[in-house]
Parts: structure tokens; sequence; C-alpha cells
């Protein structure tokens, strides 16, 4: 499925992977730090490029490769995997509907990696049914003035700029909402508490507060009342992210628990050879297999320029899918690994934690088969 050029890079992103991320995976797992250094090795390997234009200084934005590289990384370690997903993610906003100024003025910044980016959409009351948001954003003479907070924003405190979206018209619904560029340096802006959680540990989940935030006209992304729009298509191009960390997930946890049976004996041999667990081994890596190949369909399809309802719901089942594999195969991971599997000093707990997230963020799981469902009803 990949040419000889991209399998050519994703060799190159494996041996960084394995080299220098997979090392460091525990401990940024239980330090729960944010990995300033991984970030420093993406930029010095240009490995944020991969996502933009060469025109923005990347190497040529290429869906398929961003996938194939947030799955190599998040083989090892899922944090480090969803930095690659959310600097696409904040990004992908501007590349849609940025003015050619804006695009000029963020995404050098975003493609180098001197900057990275949050996307702003979830507050506290409203996550699934996000046009439910209460921020609000008034013209004020050349800026909007911003009052609001948002919840579980990733990258928060570590972002330079934050794609937000509030409410410019509070009475027209979706229709209301607008989209911002809003830079971490700008009166009224502030981070709240980071979320301790889970899993995914060193990625920072927090609070985000608007107060009195006036955001200049010219950062604000489309047109009034187009925000709503934006953030789904949005998402549409950034669930195959979550899908590919999920993907990597499954396959990492797949790959430790083969080379952990072939060399745990009970019984006198190797638990490989009892079938209870070859055959647990064989559906994980089938599961890994199927899910690795409609990720990259997903990928091929971004790539080919698709909108709207194909789109919409490939991207929605691609995340589906591969997400609800991640948490059956890293469970079935640490199954293999017995009472081993639940010591955090084996990578299978830490893999089956981080896989949880990938059924809930970027839309719950729940979310995406009502989002399928709806697609396959259209006429
Ligand atoms: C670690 C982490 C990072 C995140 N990062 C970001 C980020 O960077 N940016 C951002 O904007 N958001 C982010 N989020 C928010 C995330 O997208 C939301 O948590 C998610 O969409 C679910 O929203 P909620 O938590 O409000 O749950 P709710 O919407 O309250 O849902 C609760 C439960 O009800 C179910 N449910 C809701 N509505 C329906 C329905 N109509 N039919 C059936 N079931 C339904 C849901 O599936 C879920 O099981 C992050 C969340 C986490 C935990």
């Amino acid at each position: 499925m990949l040419t000889a050029e991209q399998r050519e890079i994703r060799e190159l992103v494996r041996t960084l992977a394995r080299e220098r991320i997979a090392p460091r995976a525990a401990e940024i797992d239980k330090t729960a730090e944010f990995p300033w250094d991984v970030v420093e090795l993406y930029r010095e390997n240009g490995l944020f490029g991969v996502m933009f234009d060469e025109t923005y200084g990347g190497v040529g934005a290429s869906a398929l490769m961003t996938l194939v590289a947030i799955e190599e990384i998040s083989k090892h370690c899922a944090t480090s995997g969803l930095i690659l997903a959310v600097q696409e993610l904040g990004a992908l906003g501007i590349k849609l509907a940025g003015t050619d100024e804006q695009k000029q003025r963020f995404l050098p910044r975003l493609a180098s990696g001197e900057w990275l980016v949050a996307y702003a959409l979830s507050e506290a009351g409203s996550g699934s049914d996000s046009a439910a948001m209460a921020s609000e954003a008034k013209p004020d003479g050349d800026a909007y003035v911003l009052n609001g907070s948002k919840r579980f924003i990733t990258n928060a405190g570590v972002a330079q700029l934050y794609v937000c979206f509030a409410k410019t018209d509070k009475t027209a619904g979706h229709d209301g909402i607008s989209a911002f560029a809003v830079e971490a340096d700008t009166p009224g802006f502030k981070v709240g508490r980071i979320e301790p959680k889970l899993g995914i540990k060193g990625s920072t989940t927090g609070e985000l507060f608007f107060d009195d935030c006036r955001v200049p006209v010219a950062n604000r992304i489309g047109d009034e009342g187009e925000g709503f729009g934006l953030a789904m298509r949005v998402l549409d191009r950034s669930r195959p992210g979550i899908a590919a960390q999920a993907v990597g997930l499954a396959q990492g946890a797949t790959d430790y628990a083969l080379e952990y049976a072939r060399g745990r004996e009970t019984f006198g041999e190797p638990i490989s050879r009892h079938q209870l667990v070859g055959g647990m081994l064989a559906d994980m890596e089938t599961r890994c297999e199927a899910a690795r190949r409609l990720l990259y369909r997903c990928g091929a399809v971004i790539d080919s320029g698709a909108e709207g309802p194909e789109l919409t719901k490939l991207s929605a089942m691609t995340k589906l899918f591969c997400s609800d594999v991640a948490m059956a195969v890293t469970t079935d991971a640490v199954q293999i690994l017995g009472g081993y599997g639940y010591m955090q000093e084996y990578p299978v707990e830490r893999m089956m934690r981080d896989a949880k997230i990938t059924q809930i963020y970027e839309g719950t799981n729940q979310i995406q088969r009502l989002v399928i469902a709806r697609e396959m009803l259209r006429d």
C-alpha cells in the first residue's frame, strides 16, 4: 500500500521511535511530565514537517505519511504519538479555512515545531454535544472579546497557539459558532488546572479561561458562524490520527506479547505453544492488520482530496474500529503476560491504559456509531 519512498520514511521514523522514544516511554508515563525532549527530537528530524506543504516549510503534507508516523511512534509511546496527532488537529482549521495571511503567520511555526498548537472545542458542559458550548465572542471594534472556558484540552500550557471555538450568535445554534486563533500570551487568556489521568500521562490535558480576552478580527478563522462546520471538517481529518495512535498501541502490545509468549514456559513448553495463547496472538495480529488496512485506506482517501459525507463516514469508521481493536488487543496482551502483565515493570499495562482514551476523545465511539449510521441512512 505504501510506495518505496513512503516505506523509506516509515523505516526512518521506525528507527527513531525504537532507538530514541521507546527507552523514554516508561519514564514519561511514570513522571507524567510533558516530554519536551521528544518535541526537540521531532524538530531536529523535521517530523512536524510531514504534515505541512513545502510553501510553509514542510515536506509536502501527506495524511497517509502523518498516520504512518503516528502509528510507528505509538507502538512504543502513545503520548509521543499524540504530540504529532495534535499538531495536525490544531493546524487543520488554519489549513482548511485560514486566510493566506494567517497561513503565512502560523503554519511555518507549526511546521518547524517552534510552536505547538491546541484545538479547543470541548467545555465542562459540552463534549459530545459540542454545539451546546457556552463560550462567547462579542465583536468590539477591530477585535472580538472572548469570555468563557474550555475543558480537557490537549497541549494546554505547552501550546503557543490555541484554535478556539466560541459563540458569536447565541440564538443561532450550530450556525452561531466561530473559530479563533488565540496566542498564548494574549491578555485575558489563562491556562487552568492540568488534569491527572489514567493514561497518556505525559500529554497535558487542561482547562482554558477567557476573561475579556481581546482577539484581533484578523485571527478569526473562516467567516462568522462557520466555526461548527469547520470543527467537524477538522475532525473528519484528525480522527484517523487517533486511529493511528490506536493501531500503534495495538501492534506494539501484540509484538511485546509475542516475544513474551516465546520465552515464558509453563507445563514444560513456551506458552506460545499452548493453543489458547496461540489463538489469542493470531486474533491480535489479524485485528492489527485489518485496522491498519482501514487506516491506510483512510489516509489515501484524504490525500485524494475527498470531502463531505464519504470522508465523514470513513473517518468515523476508522477511528471506531481501530480504537476498539486497540482496547481489545492491549487487554489481551495483559492477559498473555499473566500477573506480569499487570505490573508496571512491563509496558502492556501502560498500553492498555493508554488505549482507553482512543475510544473517548475526538468523539466517543458512541458518537462515531451515530455518525456512521447517520451517513448510512442518508438518501
Ligand atoms: C485526555 C483527553 C484529551 C482531550 N483532548 C481534547 C482536545 O484537545 N480538544 C477538545 O476540544 N476536547 C478534548 N477532549 C474532550 C473529549 O473530546 C470529550 O471528553 C469527549 O468528546 C466526550 O465528551 P464528554 O467528556 O463531555 O462526555 P459526554 O458528552 O458527557 O458523554 C458521556 C457519555 O455519554 C455518551 N453519549 C453522549 N451523547 C450520546 C448520544 N447522543 N448517544 C449515545 N451516547 C451518548 C458518550 O459516548 C459517553 O459515553 C479530551 C478529553 C480527554 C479525556
